[in-house]
């Protein structure tokens, strides 16, 4: 057995298919090349066969990334195998990663196949793959409620083909940590040629055990998890890399086992994607969350600044707390600037979109002593969502709030040049400006989610806030961020009005 995990991240696929999360091209290369960044051995960069977006993002994706290898999802059909295979051509080391249902359950009801028809199709899948790269890694969905000498045959013919990693999915999150170490152990006992392929597990958190599961598994012989940012996901979410990178790192004792990981770029991660999907962190969750390391009690405050190992098992800097280093201020420079956004990997297309975004980092630099890498992200989120989708922009706006008086919005919004007036009232600013808004916008929409997190700290910060809009079925984000929380609130508000009235292409639109 080697000592090394393979982290494979699914952010880009799984993390995708939470409600709402879906990207665009853009903001899928920029989540992976911080993936990169952060050492991660392979991205799952999408499903090519989901949608021409979906395609055209992942070969972006493998185009930009020298490091990690990016991998598309395909079904065990020949159609979404060439996909799969067209989508990773450029990558610098590319992998298909295939799979089909092997419960009874699945293959009754959903593939209404015999086990011998998925058998052979398991393996005519791998062989299809190969003819596109070496590396190919094959899925048995639903393994959890699998049998095992099904799974033992299946395993063991697309070893035979070709395949050189073998993932085994609790695709329904339904296991116990015990139980699913076993299943590992008996798997990689029982199949032959074991030794020659790496075990990969990929578990869901419907009950709370994805990081167990995976961990149980890690502890049997697996030696790939697949595992997501922020445990974003399907449903509950799949297992957080964060929790499973510093678990193994934490208790070498147990595990023994080296993953490729920067940890100090774990934070800044999860930055990164909680601002692109909206999905905000909770802040008593593990290693990312606001209060991980915040110390409320005072015997435990006494006790960490004495002697900080008496309640502390790993160093907040560790994991990139605080490491938000002051990266440029009012006095930056234009070139300052480009060398500070080549650094992060943000690679904008055209100098009008370089003059625009250094425009507003000179209007923020005005406003705010400090900016940090996380503002830039920021900033950047704001300059493409303006650039994407722009039926109506904001030009001003007047918010008042008064004890004992009614809040008040007045806001000017541009649509094609022309400008447009509205007022209202509301039971706050912000609830009173979307008024305004909506009675320019008319977006007719459903609001799904509102909410506020502050970037860096400090009352100077500037406030990012996401705004979740659902029309007809179709879900999408605004973002919008400011020093002003009501601003940011309009500019998020506008931005998910302009991407639900214009109908911008996500990579993988959510129906
Ligand atoms: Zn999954």
């Amino acid at each position: 057995m080697t000592d090394k995990l393979i982290i494979f991240d699914t952010t880009l696929r799984d993390g995708e298919q939470s409600p709402g999360a879906s990207m665009t091209q853009e903001e899928k290369v920029r989540i992976a090349l911080q993936l990169e960044k952060l050492g991660v051995n392979v991205i799952e960069a999408g499903f090519a066969a989901a949608s021409p977006g979906d395609f055209k993002a992942i070969e972006a994706v493998a185009k930009k990334i020298q490091k990690s290898t990016v991998c598309s999802l395909a079904r065990a059909v020949k159609n979404d195998i060439e996909k799969a295979g067209h989508a990773i051509q450029s990558a610098a080391s590319g992998r298909i990663h295939t799979f089909i249902a092997t419960s009874p359950i699945h293959m009754e009801n959903k593939l209404r196949m015999t086990p011998d028809q998925v058998l052979n199709r398991a393996v005519e899948a791998v062989k299809w793959a190969l003819e596109y790269t070496d590396d190919v890694e094959f899925s048995a969905e639903d393994a959890v409620r699998s049998e095992i000498p099904f799974l033992v045959e299946v395993f063991d013919a697309v070893i035979q083909a070709g395949a050189k990693t073998i993932n085994v999915p609790d695709t329904v999150g339904y296991s116990i940590p015990f139980q699913w170490g076993d299943r590992i152990k008996q798997l990689i006992d029982k199949v032959p040629n074991s030794k020659s392929v790496i075990w990969s597990t990929h578990c869901h958190n419907d009950l709370g055990m994805a990081v167990a599961n995976s961990l149980s598994a890690v502890l049997n012989g697996a030696r790939q998890v697949e595992c997501t940012i922020n445990g974003l996901g399907e449903r509950a979410g799949n297992a957080s890399l964060e929790e499973v990178v510093m678990t193994v790192k934490t208790r070498q004792d147990i595990f023994n086992l080296q993953t490729n990981i920067n940890t100090e770029f774990i934070v800044p991660t999860s930055r990164l994607v909680s601002t692109i999907t909206g999905y905000a962190v909770q802040p008593n969750k593990a290693i990312v969350g606001a209060n991980a390391f915040a110390h409320e009690s005072g015997i435990h405050q006494d006790g960490v600044l004495k002697h900080r190992e008496t309640y502390e098992i790993m160093k907040a800097e560790d994991v990139g707390w605080g490491a938000n280093k002051i990266s440029l201020g009012k006095l930056s420079g234009r070139n300052a600037f480009k060398n500070r956004l080549e650094t992060l990997g943000i690679d904008l297309d055209s100098d009008d979109l370089l003059n625009a975004a250094f425009e507003k980092f000179k209007n923020l630099a005005d406003k705010k002593s400090e900016i940090f890498d996380e503002d830039i992200h920021a900033l950047i989120s704001d300059e493409y969502s303006a650039d994407t989708a722009e039926i109506f922009k904001l030009i001003s706006l007047k918010a008042t709030a008064e004890i004992n008086k009614k809040p008040t919005a007045q806001i000017t919004i541009d649509r094609y040049g022309e400008e447009l007036s509205e007022d209202s009232v509301g039971s706050g600013m912000v609830d009173a400006t979307f008024k305004a808004i909506e009675k320019i916008v008319k977006s007719d929409s459903e609001l799904l989610l509102y909410s506020v997190s502050n970037i860096t700290t400090g009352t100077d910060a500037q406030g990012e806030v996401t705004v979740r809009l659902a029309k007809g079925g179709r879900v999408v984000n605004g973002q919008g961020s400011d020093t002003d929380i009501v601003i940011a609130s309009a500019k998020a508000y506008i931005n998910a009005a302009n991407k639900i009235l214009s109908k911008l292409e996500r990579a993988h639109p959510q129906v």
